[in-house]
């Protein structure tokens, strides 16, 4: 089995000297091959870890990495060829991405709403199956993103933006992120749902965890705006597509377990 080896862009990581990720004009994000959205994701990804402050917590770290180097190992070739690059960043927002090419991106947010490693197997799963399934590639192809404002900026930087916090050249460096980070369909968001419970279950995470973590994010949304990650559909729907996935994935996970895949990803923190 070819093993995906999981490079962890940190902390320490020094601030990418000259991200010159050049500001798109406006109704020209068509990406014309993979390898041209993988370069724009590149430059995207090294744009945001410049641009967000990157997580120094240890135990966050060493975390979410290890769900992540569990998931992304059961993955099949071309993904599992890929050297897989994560960051995890200081920031509030309940919010975690995948792009092309390889990068994952999850806002220490996100491990509020996360109870244990099943759960964040469960949203890095979704975020990968979305570039497996090549819904960014999809949509980066299916027609110019016209009129995009700052609101939209606003959009990919998500909470984290809060007019101002940023400097102009920041958000237009991000905004090379528009053609991936604006929502998904609702059948694209369904799909990943399904696949990322396999790539869960796979790993040795208990696809059942899916169903609280959409339950917490579904109770986070009543008390506050909805961001990206919750821009996915209607909490009652999305539960019962899970559910129906159990009889599946159950088998999936069983098998792992037996095949001694068990996690030993924990949460060392409160
Ligand atoms: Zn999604």
């Amino acid at each position: 089995m070819c093993r995906s080896k999981l490079l962890i862009s940190l902390v320490f990581a020094t601030f990418i000297a000259s991200c010159s990720t050049s500001p798109t004009g406006r109704g020209q994000l068509i990406f014309k091959s993979d390898a041209e959205l993988e370069a724009q994701a590149a430059s995207t990804f090294n744009a945001y870890r410049s641009t967000l402050p990157l997580t120094t917590d240890r135990a966050k770290i060493d975390f979410v990495a290890c769900v992540a180097q569990a998931v992304v190992a059961e993955l099949h070739p071309p993904y599992s060829d890929i050297e897989w690059e994560l960051a995890i960043f200081a920031d509030k927002q309940v919010n975690a991405f995948a792009m092309p090419g390889g990068k994952i991106g999850v806002y220490e947010g996100i491990l509020e709403i996360t109870e244990d490693e099943h759960q964040l197997a469960a949203v890095i799963g979704h975020e990968i199956a979305h570039v497996t399934a090549r819904h960014v590639n999809e949509r980066a192809s299916r027609a110019a993103i016209t009129s995009i404002g700052i609101e939209a900026l606003a959009v990919i930087m998500g909470g984290g933006y809060t007019g101002g916090a940023y400097t102009a050249s920041q958000v237009m460096g991000a905004g090379a992120a528009l053609g991936m980070q604006l929502p998904m369909s609702r059948s694209q968001e369904t799909e990943a749902d399904i696949v990322g419970l396999e790539y869960m279950a796979k790993a040795g995470f208990d696809p059942r965890a899916a169903v609280d973590l959409w339950q917490n994010m579904a109770a986070m949304d009543k008390k506050q705006p909805p961001e990206h990650l919750s821009t996915h559909p209607a909490p009652k729907t999305r539960i019962e597509n899970l559910i129906s996935q159990w009889q599946k994935t159950l088998p999936i996970y069983n098998q792992a377990i037996a095949d001694g895949k068990e996690s030993n990803c924990k949460k060392t923190w409160e």
